[in-house]
């Protein structure tokens, strides 16, 4: 089956199939726009796609797609140094650029190729191998540089169909989102999906919560960041009642804004958990109980497991925490030149090594602590998960947004330090009404105010900035 099956064979012409912001084609329109530009790209192995969040990079990358060539999606706010460091990783040899931009565009030796929105093509170009790279695409950047991940056809194809089992997604749903388009998130789910599955798209631009009111969908996406926004506006949030669907991912999902969203939506958010190098694989299911703080079941030939220090599988007893290791057919191929990240992202028996720390319940499902690197604070003996100290922060109501982190410390190896944005809280009281809630070793030691905490584009907090303060 082709890779973006519902768009390959369609005659459905009705106008609005796809619509980014204010522009709109239909899936016929869509197929001849992306067959004009993988006319362009014969012979080219990668391309990069300047990834705006127009209707031009969804042609841009339908269009490398149909051309089986890997995209590359170059972030647009991306300064001088991350943007030179994707062009030049990835070996792209071509750009794929708007044609209103074309003109200024800077490839710096690579072909500029615009993408017009008014050149159409009849050429049905040959379905590529399953097994060619879709798509290398930057991890977020959380913990150090960008790493380029190669992810085949095939890997997008069944994390796609598992998603369409877990969340009941078909031609009847109309999905919204406001996303970027140069991550897995907005792109593979927020794109492709459509693409493959056969829902119509409606990208709202920015993710601003009036804009996801005023869309009427019936499966919206989101970042924790997003949903909170929506949360704290609750006539953009009621406005969401008549959806199927509330989803979320990329980040953990703080159990306030959850709570909230089901006083207001009336929906139990659907929590999902994946990485660039696994693409999807746990959520919760849209016919299924929701649990908040829970990101949900392996989607369906994922299999997961929990390791010790020692790479010794602990039991899903609810209570150990350890490594997620998760291996199935949406796994990416490897690193791009990084043969000593590649090796050591992978046990000898092929599972890949997340980084995140995690506990299983009995049942199956899954909990992420955090990253170990910097969720897991090991303080005085104790392992604390930042999360959960971030959640009873975020219980208080004057706290607006927290980051906990594990600062080094002579005596405990690590203290919890907590950077609060909030609305006129003192430090003292907080860690009070922390110790009210939980254990007295995870009450934070230090609690710094801050005025924003340092987020990415996908709204994530980087706490290794934090901690390099
Ligand atoms: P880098 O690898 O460059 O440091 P990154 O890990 O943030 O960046 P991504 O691949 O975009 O790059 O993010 C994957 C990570 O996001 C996961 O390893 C996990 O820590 C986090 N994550 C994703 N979904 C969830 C979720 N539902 N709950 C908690 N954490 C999540
Ligand atoms: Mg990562």
């Amino acid at each position: 089956m082709p890779l973006l099956s519902w768009l390959a064979d369609n005659a459905d012409e009705r106008p609005d199939a796809i619509r980014v912001d204010d522009r709109a084609v239909s899936w016929v329109e869509l197929r001849r726009l992306a067959a004009a530009v993988a006319d362009e790209l014969r012979g080219v192995d990668r391309v990069a796609v300047e990834a705006t969040s127009t209707l031009e990079t969804v042609v841009g990358v339908v269009g490398a797609l149909t051309a089986g060539a890997a995209v590359v999606p170059v972030p647009p706010d991306a300064g001088p140094m991350e943007r030179d460091h994707v062009l030049r990783d990835s070996g792209a040899t071509a750009l794929l650029v708007p044609a209103g931009a074309a003109g200024t565009a800077e490839g710096a030796g690579r072909a500029v190729v615009p993408v017009d929105l008014a050149r159409r093509s009849d050429t049905v170009h040959p379905e590529p191998d399953p097994a060619r790279t879709a798509l290398i695409l930057y991890t977020s950047g959380t913990t150090g540089a960008p790493k380029g991940a190669v992810i085949s056809r095939r890997a997008v194809a069944a994390c796609l169909d598992g998603l369409a089992d877990a969340w009941a997604w078909t031609p009847d749903d109309l999905l919204v989102h406001g996303l970027p388009l140069f991550h897995v998130h907005g792109l593979v789910l927020g794109v492709l999906g459509p693409l493959r599955l056969g829902s119509r798209l409606h990208h709202v631009g920015r993710p601003r919560p009036q804009r996801y009111a005023a869309a009427a969908g019936s499966m919206y996406f989101g970042v924790p960041t997003v949903w909170s926004r929506i949360a704290a506006d609750p006539d953009a949030a009621r406005a969401l009642r008549p959806a199927r669907l509330l989803v979320s991912g990329s980040a953990a999902l703080p159990a306030a804004v959850f709570a909230d969203l089901a006083a207001l939506t009336g929906h139990r958010v659907v929590e999902r958990y994946g990485m660039t190098e696994t693409l999807i694989t746990v959520s919760a299911r849209a016919d299924g109980p929701r649990r908040p703080g829970t990101v949900g079941l392996p989607l369906p030939g994922v299999r997961t497991r929990l390791v010790d220090e020692h790479g010794a599988t602990l039991p899903a007893d609810g209570a150990a925490m350890g490594e997620l290791q998760v291996a199935g057919p949406t796994l990416f191929d490897g690193y791009l030149d990084r043969p000593d990240a590649d090796a050591a992202s992978r046990t000898p028996d092929g599972w890949f090594r997340t980084g995140d720390v995690a506990t299983i319940d009995p049942d199956g499902w899954h909990r992420i602590v955090g990253r170990a690197t910097t969720d897991l604070i090991k303080s005085g003996g104790y392992r604390i998960g930042a999360g959960e100290v971030e959640d009873a922060l975020l219980a208080h109501p004057a706290v607006r947004e927290a980051a906990v982190v594990g600062v080094p410390h002579p005596d405990l190896g690590q203290q919890v330090t907590a950077y609060v944005v909030g609305d006129g809280v003192e430090g003292p009281e907080l860690v009070d009404f922390v110790a009210r809630h939980l254990s007295a070793h995870k009450r934070p030691r230090e609690v710094r105010l801050v005025d924003a905490l340092p987020r990415n584009a996908l709204g994530k907090v980087q706490k290794n900035r934090l901690l390099a303060e």
